[in-house]
């Protein structure tokens, strides 16, 4: 039998999210449940929203959980190299294959014709996708394009009829028209490879053996099966975890619960306590126990045992299960080591320290002066919102767009909050004085503090994100139709 290989493939596109770290752990426990390997691979083929930052939040986050792979772009192994920005060769060696025994072709078809499609069959109320316009060139007519350099895409062929048929390890045959499946584009004008492509070339090559990913890919999966088919290759098994949902059922997001695995860190869970909770999403123990660790979970393992029905990202489950850990593996002088480091992490106190020099005359006076860089959510409430030129709506739409600002900074720093916020008080017109009022609330509880600016800068994205939420919540929150609102106000700024 061929070994089991897994993957997690995450893209670095922003903060590491929890669903990142999920389906590493199922991953990890089913290849080492198998005495396989895991594989991390970094899929960085959107030059524009890739950075390296974020592949370094990815793992550093993933390391903090104590999720390691067996190999990955920091650690090798066989099957490098594990970012697919670097295999590049590979993708056109393999997208030539596939011109070759004629089932890509090469699309010329400009954006606006493309647009101009897309706009008449919403029209026409037809499945959005390629007309397969271009497949009805002749090899002369691609030919001479090509000679004349004109900029061009190039698209697996699909069949226009009939069913892709597949089993799901999880969920058993599932039967998905071809009709509903594009023309995918395989490469795009900048020859670099899109998803769907180097995951399947990347997959082969790295022989995986099982893919464990989540359900968002159910529909791509006739696209990648008929790439293996093209290739003649032997696909690997696929399992469709169920997404992690708000307990309102939505699908797990950040606007309403937070997604970065850095937000638990700095919120000062344990990160066992974070991985067994994940642990418990779609999966039981055997026994039932609810408190586990990735070994037990490993030797426990067994992926017939994951649930489908959509599984509650639930805070309040995980408080309890990380007063547990608490309570139950740490004796005072590991739990006194572990909150040393926690509240030492992110150099948080060392650069608290040169801002609240100049203003203590004692220690005691840290508390007040600093005590919220310790806090989760702020003891605050509307009343404290009370301004002599900001009502409280006004005082809303000052956090949410400072909130959608802050959202846009892509390497967090104090310089970049600042202008920000800066450029936003001026958009609004109003004085930076009031215009900072509602934020000092919000994330320092007081009025008057050290400056709110150096504060959002040490405390991070993740929980400024949290505090300018709950403050718009404490203030009555802003309902669906006032947020459209508003975003309509923000973008014209
Ligand atoms: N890069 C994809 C992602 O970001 C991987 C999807 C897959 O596992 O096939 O989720």
């Amino acid at each position: 039998m061929n070994p089991v290989r897994t993957r997690v493939a995450p893209s670095p596109t922003g903060d590491p999210h929890v669903g990142t770290a999920y389906i590493a752990l199922f991953n990890r426990c089913f290849a080492h449940s198998h005495k396989g390997q895991l594989v991390l691979r970094i899929e960085d083929t959107d030059k524009a929203r890739s950075s390296v930052e974020s592949e370094k939040k990815i793992m550093d986050s993933l390391s903090w959980l104590g999720l390691s792979w067996d190999e990955g772009p920091d650690i090798g192994g066989e099957y490098g190299p594990y970012r697919q920005s670097e295999r590049a060769d590979i993708y056109t060696q393999h997208i030539n294959t596939l011109l070759d025994n004629r089932s890509a072709f090469r699309c010329f078809c400009t954006p606006q014709r493309l647009q101009e499609l897309r706009a008449e069959q919403v029209k026409q109320k037809t499945t959005p996708g390629y007309d397969g316009h271009c497949l009805r060139l002749s090899d002369e007519d691609v030919a001479e394009k090509r000679q004349n350099k004109e900029l061009h895409v190039i698209r697996m062929k699909v069949p226009s009829e009939g069913d892709c048929l597949f089993e799901d390890g999880l969920r058993g045959e599932i039967s998905i028209p071809w009709v509903q499946i594009d023309q995918q584009v395989l490469m795009k004008s900048d020859g670099l490879p899109t998803y769907h492509f180097a995951n399947v070339v990347d997959d082969h090559l790295m022989k995986i053996s099982h893919v464990i990913r989540g359900e968002e890919w159910i529909n791509s999966t006739p696209k990648h099966l008929l790439l293996y088919k093209y290739f003649d290759w032997q696909p690997p098994q696929f399992f469709h975890m169920p997404l992690l949902r708000n307990p309102d059922k939505s699908k797990l997001s950040k606007r309403k619960n937070p997604t970065s695995i850095f937000y638990y860190r700095d919120m000062g869970y344990l990160p066992e306590a974070v991985v067994n909770y994940l642990g418990m999403m779609g999966w039981t123990m055997p026994g039932g126990e609810e408190k586990f660790s990735i070994g037990e979970m490993t030797d426990q393992f067994d992926i017939q045992r994951v649930s489908l029905g959509g599984p509650v990202f639930d805070l309040e489950k995980l408080d309890w299960l990380n007063g547990k850990y608490i309570r139950e593996n740490l004796d005072d002088d590991e739990l006194i080591e572990q909150f040393v480091k926690w509240a030492m992490g992110n150099d948080r106190v060392k650069q608290l320290v040169p801002l609240i020099k100049q203003r203590i005359e004692k220690f005691t006076d840290l508390e007040s002066l600093a005590g919220f860089m310790f806090s989760g959510l702020l003891d605050i409430s509307a009343d404290r919102f009370v301004h002599k030129s900001l009502d409280d709506s006004q005082c809303r739409k000052i956090l949410q767009f400072s909130l959608w600002r802050m959202e846009s900074i892509a390497a967090w720093n104090r310089d970049k909050v600042e202008l920000q916020l800066q450029e936003l008080a001026v958009a609004m017109d109003m004085k930076i004085r009031d215009f900072l009022f509602p934020l000092f609330i919000a994330v320092t509880g007081k009025a008057v503090s050290m400056s709110v600016i150096d504060a959002m800068a040490i405390l991070g994205l993740d929980l400024v994100r949290t505090r300018l939420r709950y403050a718009i919540t404490t203030l009555g929150g802003i309902s669906k139709k006032q947020l459209k609102q508003l975003e309509r106000e923000y973008q014209q700024m």
